[in-house]
């Protein structure tokens, strides 16, 4: 539980000095989290040590209360603003704006990427995913290039002017993926991987957390935690379907995710379709939904030729179906006033 400090208004701001080492003297870290009218923070520590009827002995105190939020630093009551990160190539999330991240999902060749990011990039696309190392279900199907893979997309970035982004599987690999991506990539596989996410708040780049396959949100907005914990506050959440008992579709896709997010965190969030449809043919309209819904960004499955493809194939679309989608994403776009990236 986290603890919310609220003091009285015309309090000095020697007082205020004052009263803050007082709680810092006692191994608290006090965050601001006021606004212009109010003065209030945030207790981080282990604040069930901290009798709230101790904090408000002080005078200056107008009220303590403990939350039940159990994130602090992903918690938007610890930080009101918005978190907006920003890529080298501009690309930015969690502006108001949306975020196109298109690519295969699995890296497979020189040509094959060359020939997708060639094409996204007429698109107008600023961010090229590709999986290199691959968690897969079964360990008969295709793995993934690892390192090779990972600089065939990292210089094929370079080339069209795109930031990459790819998952990480091992806490051991993290030096080479502070070089060759832009974002690095939680698959949902790996969202309680705790050593991993620690490991992340370490990183110099952003991550994209994907939400586990039966996570809750508040478990998703815990391991965002404990990335932030650990130093790294650019964090960005991704929806790409939980599990239930349907099986229609792949996994279901929890739209209202991103309106629960937005209410309990600053963090943006991006809707992966592919992953929670399973199904080219859905791809589209879950991307408008996606949109309306106020989503930061969209990760977006591409493949030239998706009947072979060695993973994902089936959800993944062809350069027409993109072209078509792009033109009625930008459509709504203009008229919700949320520009797309
Ligand atoms: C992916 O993005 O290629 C992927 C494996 O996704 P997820 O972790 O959501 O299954
Ligand atoms: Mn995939």
């Amino acid at each position: 539980m986290t603890l919310i400090i609220k003091l009285k208004k015309d309090v000095s701001n020697e007082a205020i000095e004052t009263f803050k080492q007082a709680i810092e003297a006692k191994g608290f870290t006090l965050k601001d989290i006021g606004s212009e009218e109010t003065t209030m923070f945030g207790v981080l520590g282990d604040t069930k040590t901290l009798d709230v009827r101790d904090v408000l002995a002080y005078e200056i105190v107008s009220d303590a209360v403990r939350i039940q939020s159990p994130f602090k630093e992903a918690s938007r009551s610890f930080h009101k603003e918005n978190t907006v990160i920003t890529l080298k190539n501009g690309a930015t999330f969690g502006n108001d704006e949306s975020v196109m991240i298109a690519g295969p999902c699995s890296i497979e060749s020189h040509t094959q990427l060359d020939t997708i990011a060639a094409y996204l990039s007429t698109q107008g696309v600023k961010v090229l995913r590709g999986g290199a190392f691959k968690p897969r279900t079964s360990p008969y199907s295709f793995q993934g290039l690892g390192l090779e893979g990972l600089k065939m997309l990292y210089n094929t970035g370079q080339k069209y002017n795109m930031a990459v982004i790819s998952e990480i599987m091992n806490k051991e690999d993290l030096d080479t993926f502070n070089t060759y991506t832009d974002i690095i990539q939680v698959g949902a596989r790996n969202m309680a991987n705790f050593d991993l996410l620690k490991a992340l708040g370490k990183a110099k780049k952003p991550i994209m957390l994907k939400r586990g396959l039966s996570a809750t949100i508040e478990e998703w907005l815990m391991s965002a935690e404990y990335i932030m914990a650990h130093g790294n506050h650019e964090v960005i959440l991704a929806e790409r379907g939980i599990r239930t008992f349907e099986t229609y579709t792949r996994n279901t896709l929890d739209i209202s995710a991103v309106l629960a997010v937005k209410e309990l965190s600053h963090l943006p969030v991006i809707i992966d379709p592919s992953h929670a449809a399973g199904k080219y043919s859905m791809i589209e309209k879950l991307s408008l939904a996606a949109l309306a819904v106020g989503a930061d960004g969209l990760m977006v499955e591409v493949h030239n030729d998706p009947e072979n493809a060695l993973s994902d194939g089936a959800q993944s679309l062809k350069f027409d179906r993109f072209s078509d989608m792009m033109q009625n994403l930008k459509t709504l776009s203009h008229a919700i006033k949320r520009p797309l990236q």
